[in-house]
């Protein structure tokens, strides 16, 4: 009793301290799931790029839709 102990908490600073995210790498990323997905060929519905067969209609006849980032013609 009677002994103050000092709390150091070392990792505070850092983890504090968020660490501020580029807009750029949040933006690509965004843009990335955004593009990469498949298209069910039977009803048209957008899965997933993991999945393996439509989550609407279970057919398993998916296109794949990864349009390159910025492509201009
Ligand atoms: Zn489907």
């Amino acid at each position: 009793m009677g002994i103050t102990k000092e709390v150091h908490l070392p990792n505070l600073s850092s983890e504090s301290r968020k660490m501020p995210i580029t807009d750029a790498v949040k933006k690509q990323i965004a843009q990335k799931r955004r593009l990469f997905f498949k298209i069910c060929l039977v009803c048209g519905a957008k899965n997933s790029i993991s999945a393996t067969r439509c989550r609407k209609c279970k057919h398993e006849a998916l296109r794949l839709k990864n349009r390159a980032l910025g492509v201009k013609k």
